[in-house]
């Protein structure tokens, strides 16, 4: 069976994630660990009330991030 990738735009804990990328030497921001050169990550952007919004990183599947749905 084919596996397939979803890049389903979710909110979590506030964050807005965009779409799967890859952002090796990134930190996951669920587990704190650098993200691979082969690890799909989540590009996500972090609203806040002073300043830009902040660029995040997490594993597409990261073991803390946990069910997001
Ligand atoms: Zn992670």
């Amino acid at each position: 069976m084919a596996r397939v990738e979803k890049a389903k735009v979710s909110t979590y804990d506030g964050e807005v994630w965009e779409y799967l990328t890859y952002a090796p030497g990134h930190t996951c921001c669920a587990c704190t660990r650098t993200v691979q050169p082969l690890e799909p990550v989540r590009r996500g952007t972090i609203e806040r009330a002073s300043g830009s919004p902040v660029t995040v990183y997490r594993h597409n599947e990261c073991p803390r991030a946990g069910a997001v749905t």
